[in-house]
């Protein structure tokens, strides 16, 4: 799932019957290496980088190769500043505060208020702006602040050049991922789709997990809203939708029903 639900926090809170913070953490996006599935390129950072934590992509002949979004949201900037700067760069809002950059772009594959999710071309890599050749600048940021970037949840290398290989947008396995928010209290795993399924243990807060097909059972309202959708995470293992973010509202697309 992928809108949060504010009311249903607020409520959940005051049942709790404590003062807990109103601003919860949540989860990061699951961000991907921003270049089609499969594709290996060199990541350098460097500390006098501005801002420092960006990334500049490589690879052999990578003028107008495509450059895909690193996690599902919306854009929200599709710029070109000219000779100087980002040249023409793309941001995408992938709410929960986070957002990415993509500068130095030969051109754009797409307009402010799009959705777009894993995979999709926003432009090709090019040397606009204040570049000296050709390469992808990437930033993550969270609240507007540069942050280390991420993939699959791993630090990237600071500082230095590492080869990162894609699996953004890989549909082969057909699984799909998502991290579990409760805001807090361990999510409880059933036997089955649904509440009146056995208990059969409990995934922490922010947790990770593989889904392999998703079904239809009990509807649960959960941080992410009301939904019949049920994720199964294993042999005989399954978690309601309702507190997993996909980046998905409904069925995440390419991962089959159980
Ligand atoms: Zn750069």
């Amino acid at each position: 799932m992928r809108k949060r639900w504010i009311s249903l926090l607020v409520t959940g809170l005051l049942v709790g019957g404590v003062l807990a913070p109103a601003s919860p953490a949540l989860a990061a996006p699951t961000f991907k290496v921003p270049f089609p599935c499969g594709q290996s390129w060199s990541g350098q950072t460097r500390s006098d980088h501005s801002p420092a934590y960006a990334v500049d992509f490589n690879r052999t002949d990578d003028l107008g190769d495509p450059v895909v979004a690193s996690a599902p949201g919306t854009v929200d900037r599709v710029t070109d500043l000219g000779g100087t700067s980002y040249g023409k760069y793309v941001r995408i809002n992938h709410g929960g505060g986070y957002s990415t950059y993509y500068a130095h772009l030969n051109g754009f594959n797409v307009s402010v208020g799009q959705t777009v999710g894993y995979g999709k071309v926003l432009g090709w890599v090019g040397s606009t702006g204040g570049s000296t050749g050709p390469h992808l600048h990437y930033e993550q940021r969270l609240n507007g602040a540069d942050i280390q970037v991420r993939f699959n949840g791993a630090l990237g290398l600071y500082w230095g050049t590492k080869t990162y290989t894609s699996d953004n947008g890989c549909s082969s396995g057909g699984s799909g991922s998502g991290t579990v928010d409760t805001s807090g209290t361990p999510l409880t795993v059933r036997s089955g789709p649904g509440t009146g399924y056995a208990s059969v243990g409990t995934v922490a807060d922010g947790t990770r997990v593989t889904i392999a097909c998703q079904t239809s059972g009990t509807t649960v309202t959960g941080t992410y809203g009301t939904s019949s959708i049920w994720d199964r995470i294993g042999t005989g293992r399954f978690i309601a939708d309702a507190y997993v973010y996909t980046g998905h509202d409904g069925y995440i697309p390419g991962v089959p029903r159980c």
